[in-house]
């Protein structure tokens, strides 16, 4: 397809394996493997039973009538929220799961920011048996709790990050030093389209169920072949892929990815890489990056812990230059207005995350009939103390 990735690991100029020494032997070993795995009808048989019985898949994509009439056009839900776990991150943990226990792997790493991935990888863990460490930055730990709390009961060790602005990027850091201090024994799930190749691909094959899940639903209940507009947020962007990929070659599906603002692009406090960043490299792969003109990263900001990362995949890199794909930021507060609304409109209470890209509704032009689908990317429970704060403050 015209916009995977290429023989060499590239997305057009992004994207590339950027690894110490160290590293070569086990993301070769990957690198080489996955696509058999991924293709093999014993792995194929055991992912799609987890997804169903499991994760709970098919996920419902639910016509929001109230927030239809609201922006007069069709919106739909694809409801990631309702996974096991509470977002569409245990799509990839389980592929991720099957193929370490393919590769003879004992030991189980992984990064997180607001936690829902070190919840869903802990999570597979248990389900496999297998030892789970997650590294996760000092100030995620202290605004994430139950997350945390999830985590350990689970069996999982938490290691608590105390480098750069102890969030994302120096979790990421971190893992990927244990990964190159256990070369033999261990595998790192990565929990977005990051890092290097084939991590971007791979992340994308294993979420690209929600798409084709959103394929046969919008069909099924719209009588349309595809939807007019897929909306996502984009942290990493593995969300925003899974629900875009099986639809990228088709050019009449508009696709909007909205990135995390912060407290605006025009202020030090964002999170929006494709707004702010230029090209560089980070965890592994050349992508679009928030950095000072001596190719010093900027701390990101964003009051979503989940999308306070200062790259993003390659692959949006690449979507993003070549048009296919069109970008936005919402601000913080823009997406705790959203967030609002969807809860009070539909009963549905977002994450932080999500909210982002609920937020743009009102701000892009559509037809009166068009279909849109939002991907609702996950729940709201391990946001409510940043929710009940913010209203809080507002009824001042
Ligand atoms: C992790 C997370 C995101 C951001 O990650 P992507 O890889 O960009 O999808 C978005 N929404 C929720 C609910 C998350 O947990």
């Amino acid at each position: 397809m015209q916009y995977d990735v290429n023989q060499d690991g590239y997305y057009g100029d992004f994207g590339g394996a950027f690894i110490p020494e160290m590293l070569y032997a086990n993301v070769e070993e990957l690198r080489l493997r996955y696509m058999g795995i991924l293709k093999d009808d014993g792995f194929k048989n055991d992912f799609k039973q987890l997804l169903r019985d499991y994760v709970g898949r098919p996920t419902p994509l639910f016509h929001a009538s109230r927030l239809s009439d609201k922006y007069g056009r069709q919106v739909f839900l694809k409801r990631e929220d309702l996974s096991h776990t509470g977002a569409h991150k245990i799509n990839n943990t389980v592929g991720q799961i099957l193929i370490a226990k393919r590769l003879g792997k004992r030991r189980i790493i992984a990064e997180t920011g607001a936690g829902q991935h070190g919840v869903a990888t802990a999570t597979v863990c248990a389900l496999m048996g297998l030892e789970c460490i997650v590294y996760m930055g000092d100030t995620d730990v202290k605004r994430q709790q139950p997350n945390v709390l999830k985590m350990k009961m689970l069996g999982a060790s938490v290691v608590t990050v105390e480098s750069g602005n102890k969030t994302l990027k120096d979790a990421t850091n971190e893992a990927i030093r244990d990964w190159i201090n256990h070369p033999e024994d261990t595998h790192y799930i990565i929990g977005s389209v990051v890092g290097p190749h084939p991590y971007p691909d791979l992340v994308t094959r294993l979420q690209a169920v929600i798409g084709e899940e959103i394929s046969w639903q919008i069909r099924e209940q719209t009588g349309k072949d595809v939807p007019d507009c897929i909306i996502a947020c984009v942290g990493g962007g593995s969300n925003a892929m899974g629900a875009f990929y099986p639809f990228l070659d088709n050019e009449s599906v508009r696709m909007i990815g909205v990135e995390a603002a912060g407290k605006g692009i025009d202020t030090d406090e964002t999170a929006a890489t494709l707004a702010c960043g230029r090209p560089g490299i980070i965890h592994g792969s050349k992508t679009m990056l928030m950095q000072d003109d001596d190719g010093q990263i900027i701390e990101p900001y964003s009051i979503s812990a989940g999308l306070d990362y200062p790259g993003i995949g390659p692959v949006h890199s690449y979507l993003h230059i070549t048009g296919r794909v069109e970008y936005y930021s919402v601000t913080d507060e823009q997406a705790l207005e959203a967030a609002l609304e969807l809860t009070r409109l539909e009963g549905i209470i977002p994450a932080m995350e999500t909210a982002h890209a609920l937020a743009i509704l009102g701000k892009i032009e559509t037809g009166p009939d068009d279909v849109l689908v939002v991907n609702l990317s996950g729940r709201g429970d391990k946001d409510m103390e940043t929710y009940i704060k913010a209203f809080e403050n507002e009824q001042d």
